[in-house]
């Protein structure tokens, strides 16, 4: 099956500053998409150059095989059947939500824009509010009528730019979880920019992971959190810290908290330095006498769970996470084990950069 879109080798520059290069992206019919990554790293000039509101200056982009952008060519957007929604909402505000949705689809007959609002409100759940204008809206209405306004036109694609940022937390969860539902339940083409790792996991089937203009890995979330491909992602995505290692035999490291045995053979010579991913719910309560202790220095409370910042004997700090009736006060020791199902580990020396 040819990708819908395609996205390929591009670069895209202001003034002499290359802020994109080299970028590909293939998106498939009906597969939602995200581009996740710090603030400034290039999300969004791509999703524009996507739309064709920034040039290309390297590479292409073509959708539906036909080519939308190369150098010296960008199609016009309006001509791109995209359908986009930002942050801001952006609703018209002297218009109600009726005039606001169909406003791409005005010029259909009154029947056929009756019905296709009727079917846009129930589909994001907002049946009889068309006569409601934005300022009566909370943030999660207004951002509700915006993606029905966006896919009014029947868009080839929709692009979303860092669509839930303004709202709260828990709602940012909700949203994105029903919005993938709508995008799903009509086969809709998404594609999603944003900066929150929560909204892309809750959103996407597939995620590109963006630092300074380039995708470092493009996977799927589980992948991403339990199979990073650099120190970047590992970093990036999920909480975790970095031990030291030193390489005993391929599947067996040595760390100042032990020897971990996974269950993968790396190709580093025994006696090489390693950094190995440690992730908060590899670490488990142990009460043996035998178990290692760690000092609690820092603890966040997150309802089921309690994350832990505990400072090791060797100087270390890990992170663990404890099911909340392990109660302990700053100051505490607290005994551990490790239990890692699978080693992550990158050869040594090339420390994340911490974002
Ligand atoms: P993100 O969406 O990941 O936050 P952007 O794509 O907005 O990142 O920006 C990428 C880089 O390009 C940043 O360094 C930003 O400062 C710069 N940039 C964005 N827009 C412009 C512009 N219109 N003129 C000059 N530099 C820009």
């Amino acid at each position: 099956m040819k990708p819908l879109l395609e996205v390929k080798n591009i670069q895209c520059r202001y003034q002499n500053t290359i802020v994109v290069d080299n970028l590909s992206l293939h998106v498939n019919q009906g597969s939602l998409v995200c581009l996740l990554g710090p603030s400034g790293c290039g999300k969004t000039t791509v999703l524009r150059a996507i739309a064709g509101f920034e040039p290309v200056y390297q590479g292409e982009v073509i959708m539906e095989g036909r080519l939308m952008s190369k150098p010296g060519f960008m199609q016009a957007p309006e001509k791109r059947r995209l359908g986009m929604v930002f942050q801001d909402y952006a609703l018209f505000p002297h218009m109600d939500v009726f005039h606001n949705i169909s406003f791409g689809i005005r010029r259909c007959p009154t029947e056929e824009k009756r019905q296709a609002v009727e079917h846009l409100l129930a589909l994001v759940g907002m049946e009889n509010f068309e006569h409601r204008f934005p300022h009566e809206l909370s943030g999660g209405q207004q951002q509700r009528i915006a993606l029905a306004r966006a896919l009014a036109a029947k868009p080839t694609i929709i692009l979303l730019d860092e669509p839930f940022s303004s709202l709260d937390p828990d709602i940012r969860e909700n949203l994105s979880v029903e919005v993938r539902n709508i995008l799903k339940k009509e086969s809709i083409t998404g594609i999603l920019v944003t900066h929150h790792q929560d909204e892309a996991f809750a959103m996407a089937d597939q995620v590109g992971v963006l630092k300074a203009g380039k995708i470092h890995q493009f996977d799927t979330p589980y992948n991403l959190y339990h199979e990073p491909l650099d120190q970047f992602v590992a970093d990036f995505i999920g909480q975790g810290v970095f031990l030291q290692g030193t390489m005993m035999s391929p599947d067996t490291i040595e760390t100042e908290l032990g020897i971990i045995r996974g269950d993968r053979a790396y190709k580093w010579e025994r006696g090489s330095k390693v950094d190995i991913l440690l992730r908060p719910d590899d670490v488990v309560v142990a009460e043996s006498d035998n178990a290692l202790h760690g000092k609690v220095v820092h603890k966040a409370f997150k309802g089921a769970d309690i994350l832990y910042t505990l400072q090791m004997p060797t100087g270390s700090k890990i992170l663990a996470l404890f099911p909340s009736h392990h109660d302990h006060a700053v100051g505490d020791q607290v005994g551990i084990a490790l239990d890692m199902h699978h080693v992550v580990a990158f050869p040594a020396g090339r420390a994340a950069e911490r974002v």
